[in-house]
C-alpha cells in the first residue's frame, strides 16, 4: 500500500488505506468479510474482534495518517472508543480529570458506572488550564477534554492540556469529533490519544455507526488488550461503508464549515436571535485560541432565540432543515440539546454548563447556504411573527 506520508489531506483521504486488490486490480478496496482466517502457517491470526480483519487494518492507516499518530482502531460506535479506552487505562483507585463540558453520553458512562470499578473522577469548573491543574490529585492518570464542545462550541486550549499533563506525567485524551482531522490534529499538540464518534463526520451521511481511536502503538496495544475482551469491533461491511465515506471527509468538512461560517454571521444579526456560539465569530470568547488551534472553525454551531419565541414551533415551521439527533451528516440538521444529547443531565447540571431549554444546536450541512437562509428566516419569520405579537416580543 502507498503510504502517502507526504500527501495532502484530500489524497489521503481518497487514497491511504485502500485495501489492496491484487487477485482483480479493482479501483476500489475489496470487502473481506471472513469471520475466520487461516491460523497455521501465517504470521497474523486475523479475527473480526482482534481489530485486523484487512479491512479494519487498512481503513486505521487512513485515520493514523490524517491525525498524524502511528496507529488507528475502528470501534462499532463512539462511545465503544471512548469507553474501551477509558476503561483500559483507568481501575480502581485511580483518578480521572474530565473537562466539564463533554457530549452527555461520556458525562452518564463516567457517573453512572464508574463508582462501580472503584475509578473517582472530578469534572473540572471551568475550561481554562489553571480548572484542570488544581483537579489533579496523586492518583490522576488522565485528562479528559473534548474541544470544540458539545453543545457550545467552547475551546480548550490542547497545547496548555498537553503539556500540563506531561509535567505531571498523565495521560492526555481528546474527543476530536467535533473538528476532525481535517481542522483539527491535537497530536500536533502533544496529545496521547485521540478519539472520535465516527457515527458523525467521518460516516457523514448519517447511516454509520461508527468509532475510532488514534494513538502511538504502545497506547493502541493497551486498548488492544481490553478491546479483545469487551468486543466493541465494527463489521466489516461498515468498515468498508467507513472506508468509502471518509475518501469525501476533507471535501465534505470544508464545505459544511463555509456553510457554517456564513449562517453564523446571518444569525448573529437576525434580530430574533440572541446569542450565536461560534468559535468562528470575532464575539466567540476563544475566537483567538480557536483559530491558533485550528484549521477553520468547524461546521457546528449554537444559538438561541431572544425570549419569547419558542424553540419547538421553529423546528417545526422548518421545510428543508430536518429536526433530527446526532450531526455531521451533509444534510443540515438542527435540535434541542436540553431533550437529547444533555437529557440525562440534571436541569441545574445543564444550567451550569450553560445550556438553556431553547438552545437549537445547528449541524450545518453542505446544501446552498442561500437555501438553508431562507428556511431560517423566510418560513420562520412568518411563524416568528405570530408568536411574536402572541407573546408581545
Ligand atoms: N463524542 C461526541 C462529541 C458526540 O457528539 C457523540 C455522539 O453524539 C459521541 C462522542 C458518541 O458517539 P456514538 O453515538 O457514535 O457512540
Amino acid at each position: 500500500m502507498a503510504s502517502h506520508k507526504n500527501s495532502g489531506q484530500k489524497t489521503i483521504c481518497v487514497h491511504t488505506g485502500e485495501t489492496p486488490d491484487k487477485q482483480f486490480r479493482g479501483a476500489i478496496s475489496p470487502i473481506y468479510m471472513a469471520s475466520s482466517y487461516e491460523f497455521m502457517e501465517v504470521d497474523v491470526k486475523r479475527y473480526p474482534r482482534y481489530f485486523n480483519t484487512p479491512n479494519q487494518e487498512f481503513l486505521s492507516k487512513k485515520i493514523a495518517q490524517l491525525e498524524h499518530s502511528e496507529g488507528a482502531m475502528i470501534f462499532s460506535s463512539g462511545m465503544a472508543a471512548i469507553s474501551t479506552t477509558l476503561l483500559a487505562f483507568l481501575g480502581s483507585g485511580d483518578h480521572i480529570v474530565l473537562q466539564k463540558d463533554i457530549y452527555g453520553g461520556t458525562r452518564n458512562l463516567v457517573e453512572e458506572q464508574f463508582d462501580r470499578y472503584g475509578i473517582e473522577y472530578t469534572f473540572t469548573s471551568g475550561l481554562y488550564v489553571n480548572d484542570f491543574e488544581c483537579c489533579i490529585q496523586p492518583n490522576t492518570k488522565l485528562i479528559y477534554i473534548e474541544t470544540p464542545s458539545n453543545p457550545l462550541l467552547k475551546i480548550v486550549d490542547i497545547a496548555a492540556i498537553a503539556n500540563l499533563a506531561k509535567s505531571h506525567n498523565i495521560l492526555s485524551v481528546i474527543d476530536n469529533t467535533f473538528a476532525t482531522p481535517i481542522i483539527q490534529r491535537p497530536i500536533d499538540f502533544g496529545i496521547d490519544i485521540v478519539l472520535h464518534s465516527a457515527t458523525k463526520y467521518f460516516g457523514g451521511h448519517s447511516d454509520i455507526s461508527a468509532g475510532a481511536l488514534a494513538a502511538k502503538q504502545e497506547h493502541i496495544d493497551t486498548v488492544w488488550n481490553l478491546g479483545k475482551n469487551l468486543g466493541g469491533n465494527l463489521s466489516d461491511f461498515m468498515v468498508w461503508m467507513l472506508e468509502r465515506s471518509m475518501k469525501t471527509l476533507s471535501v465534505r468538512v470544508k464545505a459544511q464549515q463555509k456553510n457554517a461560517k456564513k449562517l453564523a454571521k446571518k444569525l448573529q444579526k437576525n434580530k430574533y436571535v440572541d446569542t450565536v456560539y461560534y468559535p468562528g465569530l470575532k464575539s466567540h470568547p476563544n475566537y483567538e485560541l480557536a483559530k491558533k488551534q485550528m484549521n477553520g472553525f468547524g461546521a457546528m454551531l449554537s444559538f438561541k432565540f431572544i425570549d419569547g419565541i419558542d424553540s419547538e414551533q421553529f423546528l417545526k415551521a422548518l421545510k428543508l432543515i430536518k429536526p433530527s439527533m446526532s450531526l455531521a451528516g451533509i444534510e443540515s440538521t438542527m435540535l434541542l440539546p436540553s431533550r437529547t444529547s444533555h437529557a440525562l443531565l440534571s436541569p441545574e447540571e445543564r444550567a451550569d454548563q450553560g445550556i438553556c431549554d431553547g438552545l437549537i444546536r445547528f449541524s450545518v450541512g453542505m446544501e446552498n447556504s442561500d437555501d438553508l437562509l431562507i428556511d431560517i428566516t423566510m418560513h420562520c419569520t412568518r411563524r416568528f411573527n405570530k408568536v411574536c405579537r402572541f407573546r408581545n416580543v
